[in-house]
């Protein structure tokens, strides 16, 4: 069958070509990396695809068929060597494993040589030739089988894409077992069995490809099951780590796991190791000094590859870090598309350790300035409470008599020294809110005396406005904090007055509604609109075109902060040039 004969060549043509195909791009790895292990895998299959392209040519007699043979003895144990030491860069043999296996090939090997093994197996053999014969195939057999097992079974337990990698790399191995045997017996066999024994040799070597060289979408679906628990990892890190160490030391956890690694470490701006992972913080510094990581080098945004090492600049608000992760044995090889996904992953690092940075600063200004608001008030007390005796005492003609012009003037001193008292007192109750100190002290009360006595508190202030109270006769009973509550009143009492025209009407209404005990103030002023009404309650919040007027936007965020201790609110309806109505309500007492 003529036509059975020509498709078993084009297919072994194929096969051929193939396997030269998958050796050179082995040879290709090796000379963009240099290493051990990209050397012994490009040993092992280009003298495999020799070998193959070679195979026709042998099994003839003379001693050019004899030197060929020779040379095929030599390049399958070189293939076997090639391929065990490949092995040996991911999980090391023991130096005394590795000496006395390669010289039992090399004695192996001479010894086929030596013997002058004939190229056909088939051919007559003398009981030596046959046991050397047996040896080589056992050696090679060794080479291939004993890597296959150990790939998989140090694939258990490793993160998902070391695991893949390992296993498919012992896949590999198997694969090539199956080239090489099919390949040898194929030529053995009759037209239609050597056909199909070769088509399945064809289809095995894309097998070794995706093995050996994994492409990108296949390393893509190795890291899927990773994928999910990756994202909602990099979530909880960025918002939620408290400090930059925590920080740090979670990110080394998902970069080891993201491009497989046995040790990794951080390098803060200046130097100093943040966190490391696989070996000590000295460990770490002593490496980073040695491999100069933060150096002149470290430039650009592009991890970069340093030995065994890769290093992944962090931009961070200070200065450059670094993050450095070494691979050692078991780590799959570094393809571009794990670079590039470290690097973006160092992007969301270094936002969030400046994050943390950054709300660690806000937090100590926070701090002194409650500090400061604490000790400020504390130490104008004392100094206020004279002045404020003394100017009593004046009035009051404790100290003798004063000229009518002197007389005439303390209203306004005494008048204004209750302000100053008045903002102190919001002040220490400001920053005993903050620090967690302000206990209510509740009792029964009556909602109608408080107010009125509230309103007695700041008449003072409200001389130049009309003030109109709308209050019931009856008591309405709560169970509110006195002081608190009166502080609430007062102080929706001096805004109104602070943020009104004089001569304009202030409302006061208490009443009772729906369980609630209620009271508004009401004023003609200058009102607030609908989008700064958002920003009145919070701490220090003022409204830009009032700052001329006197205050410290303390106020309503105690009076707010002080209703809700109580159950209740306070709420304000109001709108720009109208005038404002804040409410203030408590439950009533059951
Ligand atoms: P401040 O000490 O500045 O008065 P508050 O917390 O009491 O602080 O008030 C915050 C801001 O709300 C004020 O600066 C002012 O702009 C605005 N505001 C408060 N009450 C009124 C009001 N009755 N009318 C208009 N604006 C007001």
């Amino acid at each position: 069958m003529p036509a059975m004969s020509e498709l078993l060549l084009v297919v072994q043509l194929a096969i051929e070509l193939a396997f030269s195909a998958l050796a050179i791009r082995t040879i290709v790895s090796w000379m963009r990396q240099p290493d051990r292990r990209h050397g012994h895998l490009g040993l092992a299959l280009a003298s495999l695809a020799i070998l193959i392209l070679l195979a026709p040519a042998l099994g003839g007699t003379g001693p050019v068929a004899q030197s060929l043979t020779d040379l095929a003895i030599v390049l399958f144990l070189v293939s076997g060597y090639g391929l065990l030491m490949f092995r040996d860069s991911f999980v090391p043999l023991g130096t005394w494993a590795r000496r006395l296996i390669t010289a039992g090939i090399v004695a192996i090997g001479l010894a086929g040589i030596a013997l002058q093994l004939p190229s056909n197996p088939e051919s007559p053999h003398t009981p030596l030739q046959t046991l050397d014969f047996v040896a080589i195939v056992g050696v090679w057999a060794f080479c291939i089988l004993e890597p296959i097992v150990t790939f998989w079974l140090a694939a258990r337990g490793r993160p998902a894409v070391e695991m893949a990698r390992l296993r498919s790399i012992s896949i590999g191995y198997a694969g090539l077992i199956f080239v090489v045997v099919f390949g040898t017996i194929a030529g053995s066999l009759n037209g239609a069995v050597s056909l199909a024994v070769d088509v399945i040799g064809l289809l095995i070597v894309p097998v070794l490809y995706f093995a050996f060289f994994p492409p990108v979408w296949l390393r893509r679906i190795w890291r899927q099951p990773e994928e999910e628990q990756f994202r909602s990892a990099l979530h909880d890190l960025l918002l939620y780590s408290s400090n930059r160490v925590e920080l740090a030391e979670k990110a080394l956890v998902w970069a080891e796991r993201l491009v497989g690694g046995d040790a990794a470490f951080i390098l803060d701006d200046g130097g100093s190791v943040l966190a490391s992972r696989g070996i000590t913080t000295a460990e770490a510094k002593q490496l980073a000094i040695k491999g100069q990581i933060l150096g002149p080098s470290l430039d650009g945004r592009a991890p970069r590859r340093q030995g065994s090492s890769v290093i992944v600049p962090l931009d961070l608000q200070q200065g450059r870090g670094a993050m450095v992760i070494r691979s050692e044995r078991l780590t799959p090889i570094f393809g571009d598309e794990e670079l590039s996904r470290l690097s973006q992953y160092a992007t969301s690092l270094a936002a969030g350790l400046d994050r943390v940075t950054l709300s660690s600063k806000i937090a100590a200004l926070e701090r002194a300035k409650t500090d400061f608001l604490n000790v400020a008030s504390h130490e104008l007390r004392g100094p206020m409470t004279v002045i404020k005796g003394y100017l009593t005492m004046l009035e009051a003609g404790a100290l003798g008599d004063l000229a009518p012009k002197a007389r005439s003037v303390l209203p306004l001193l005494i008048s204004k020294s209750d302000e100053v008292n008045w903002m102190i007192e919001q002040m220490i109750e400001a920053s005993r809110l903050e620090e967690g100190r302000l206990a209510l002290k509740r009792h029964r009360a009556d909602i109608v005396e408080l107010t009125d006595s509230a309103i007695d508190g700041v008449r003072m202030l409200l001389t130049g406005h009309d003030l109109k109270v709308d209050m019931p006769v009856e008591s309405i009973e709560a169970d509110v904090d006195p002081d608190r509550f009166q502080i609430v009143v007062r102080n929706l009492l001096s805004n109104a007055a602070k943020y009104s025209a004089s001569g304009t009407d202030i409302t006061v209404d208490v009443r009772r509604d729906d369980g609630k005990a209620l009271v508004s103030v009401h004023d003609e002023g200058i009102g607030i609109s609908t989008e700064d009404q958002s920003s009145l309650f919070t701490r220090f919040g003022r409204i830009d075109t009032n700052q001329h007027v006197q205050g410290t936007g303390l106020g309503l965020w105690l009076s707010r902060e002080i209703a809700r201790m109580h159950e209740g609110d306070l709420t304000v309806e109001s709108r720009a040039g109208l005038g404002s109505t804040f409410t203030f309500s408590v439950p009533l007492r059951h």
